[in-house]
């Protein structure tokens, strides 16, 4: 394995990397640096919690930037995932450049005077770059290189309008970068529209999407018993730090009622809430809250230290959606716990996700019966506080499909074009499962 050094880096940031504690790179940044820093355009496919990210700062953060006039532009799917690679960058990048994070839900004015400054670096979710550019406040013609972390689901169809309108702007001369531990065979032959005779490099073992150290498990349940469910596991295998995944914001703001009431220490993220609590949740579970209670914006990309388990409170339809969900636990070789609870109807999905994921299953039996006088309370007092949503849950046995495709329309916040936005809702009727 070769080092930083031999890798010719320059000192500093070999320095810098090294104050973070980043002694040797891992396999997947062995092989990317030295095709992004002589310039190739790169398809990167390595599973979860590898060492993407530096992968491909490290390239990018190595150039001279005294007098450079060209920009990076680094495209994320959510707003937590481009504020945590540009945390990440700004921990080792030189002291001439300047970096931009821009996103929706929060000050355009304020991103707007960043970017006067002629940052080299600007990170962000696709919409607020379109606002920006339309504002002329982002130059797209200065951007020579692009990448798309997460491509798969940014190349996909609740995004692709956007990514492929800001591809269209930027430098046709641009080199560019996709990485993603999900690389479907559609988007390598998508990736001949905007790449040049791109290297596909494909980090360990085709099969292995997801880290071997996570021990799947899952439990059938409907209607109320889900909760039963829920508490029996968190009781049983005490998990230390965990995610629990919902479908719906409405879901996850119920489940988040019930643990509070229950008296566990639990965060919510979902697209429903402002930017400012969004980020107060996942910083708070970063640093010792026990449960962030969340939609699928927590499943691509975010790195949060010692994941114990994580909790699909539905079992997602999606294979890729569990692949990523799940790869949030288990990072960098640690170990990592995923359970499941799957409606009777959903049982296929097991075979589904042994088979995509290729993975093992297990199913465990839980002392569901011992929760059942704290749920009839629950859902008997939520009747009281807002009845519908604790009728609904016990008649449509909670996680009925009718909302997921919602969600991910509004999960990043609300749009602002309202042409795109609108080809953008039909594409998403048309039957888009709905990834995020
Ligand atoms: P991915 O994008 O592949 O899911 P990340 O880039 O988020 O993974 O990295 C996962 C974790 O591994 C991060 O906490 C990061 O700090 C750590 N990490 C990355 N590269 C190295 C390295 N060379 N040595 C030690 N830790 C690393
Ligand atoms: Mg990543």
């Amino acid at each position: 394995m070769k080092t930083f050094e031999e890798m010719g880096l320059n000192n500093e940031l070999v320095s810098a990397l090294k104050r973070q504690g980043i002694t040797s790179p891992t396999e997947v940044q062995e092989k990317t640096i030295p095709l992004m820093l002589s310039g190739k355009d790169v398809i990167v496919r390595s599973k979860t919690g590898s060492g993407k990210t530096l992968a491909f700062l490290v390239p990018i953060l190595n150039r001279d930037y005294s007098g450079q006039r060209s920009t990076v532009l680094i495209l994320a799917p959510t707003r937590e995932l481009a504020l945590q690679i540009s945390t990440v960058a700004s921990r080792i990048k030189p002291s001439d450049c300047w970096i931009a994070t821009v996103y929706g839900g929060a000050s355009i004015n304020v991103q707007m005077n960043i970017l006067a400054k002629s940052p080299r670096l600007i990170v962000g979710t696709p919409g607020r770059i379109i606002d920006l550019i339309r504002r002329n406040s982002l130059r797209p013609r200065a951007i020579s290189t692009v990448v798309i972390d997460e491509a798969d689901t940014m190349l996909d169809m609740g995004f692709i309008d956007d990514v492929e309108y800001i591809l269209s702007e930027t430098s046709p001369e641009r080199h560019t970068v996709l990485l993603s531990a999900t690389i479907p065979e559609k988007i390598v032959k998508m990736s001949q529209n905007y790449m040049k005779g791109p290297t596909l490099l494909s980090i360990g073992d085709e099969d292995e999407v997801t880290v071997r150290e996570i021990r799947h498990s899952y439990f059938i349940a409907d209607g109320s018993r889900k909760l039963e469910a829920l508490l029996s596991y968190i009781e049983a295998y005490n998990p230390k730090k965990s995610i629990i995944f919902l479908r719906t914001k409405h879901e996850a703001n119920l489940i988040h009622n019930f643990l509070r009431k229950e008296g566990y220490d639990a965060m919510l993220m979902h697209g429903g809430l402002t930017q400012s609590k969004r980020e107060h949740s996942l910083r708070n579970f970063r640093k010792d809250v026990r449960f962030l209670i969340a939609t699928n914006v927590a499943a691509r990309g975010l790195d949060v230290d010692d994941i114990t388990d994580i909790i699909n409170f539905d079992i997602p339809d999606d294979p890729l959606v569990y692949v990523h969900r799940v790869g949030r636990s288990a990072r960098m070789g640690k170990e990592g716990k995923a359970f499941s609870i799957v409606g009777y109807k959903q049982r296929s999905m097991i075979d589904d996700i042994k088979y995509i994921a290729n993975v093992e299953m297990r199913q465990i039996s839980l002392d569901t019966g011992r929760y059942g006088g704290a749920v009839a309370r629950f859902l008997a007092e939520s009747r009281g506080s807002h009845g519908r949503n604790a009728h609904e849950f016990k008649r449509q046995g909670f996680g009925g499909r009718k909302n997921y495709h919602g969600e991910r329309e509004r999960f990043n916040g609300h749009r602002r074009n309202q042409g795109r936005s609108n080809r953008r809702h039909s594409s998403n009727r048309n039957g888009n499962q709905g990834r995020f």
